[in-house]
């Protein structure tokens, strides 16, 4: 039986995640283990590393997907969470869409306001989503602790990224500016009409 009680969910997302880890492909553990030092060494610019970075979330997230709850058309997270953006990600956003920044900055999102790329409850800009977007995951058995009245309401056990962290910190490092602005603030009307 599918369980909302607190325990219980927190429990069983301990065991996920314990679960995730003993069933990752070595591979792709020795290949986080091995990001920070490649992308030291990396002459890149630092819009390509991030390009690669993410096509290694993607394969990272490709192997844990069996084990959340997170599918195509919940979309509670894009809700009631800071969805914060650096300049890096923006650019990686106009450079893989037709969507570019407004003039000016939008006014500071509210409660559960969505995220401006949001559509028909599926993300419209999957395939350049930011990173934090990337870095969500949910070991819960359910979303049911995603709801807006329940979000950060509670701790649950998580994911540790560790590499992909210390990698994302360098490339923001290496672009010169790391500081975040929520995603709602960037595009919130000009450029993310979606369609
Ligand atoms: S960019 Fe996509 S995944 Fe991220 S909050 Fe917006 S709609 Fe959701």
């Amino acid at each position: 039986m599918v369980s909302t009680d607190l325990l219980s969910e927190q429990k069983y997302a301990e065991q996920n995640r314990a679960r995730i880890i003993r069933r990752l492909p070595p591979k792709l553990v020795a290949k986080e283990e091995g990001l920070l030092p490649i992308f030291q060494k990396s002459k890149r610019k630092p819009l390509r590393k991030l390009e690669l970075l993410f096509e290694f979330m993607d394969e990272l997230h490709g192997a844990i997907r069996p084990y959340l709850p997170c599918k195509k058309g919940c979309s509670l997270c894009c809700h009631n969470q800071a969805i914060d953006v650096t300049e890096l990600e923006i650019a990686f956003i106009e450079q893989e869409t037709p969507h570019r920044r407004q003039a000016t900055l939008g006014p500071t999102p509210g409660p559960r306001q969505p995220c401006p790329f949001l559509m028909e409850n599926v993300c419209s800009i999957y395939e350049a989503r930011p990173f934090l977007c990337r870095r969500h995951t949910v070991l819960t058995q359910t979303s049911h602790w995603c709801h807006p009245d329940r979000a950060n309401a509670e701790e649950f056990p998580l994911l540790g990224f560790t590499e992909v962290d210390r990698a994302m910190g360098l490339i923001l490092s290496e672009s010169g500016n790391a500081s975040p602005t929520d995603i709602r603030v960037i595009f919130a009307a000009s450029g993310a009409t979606g369609n």
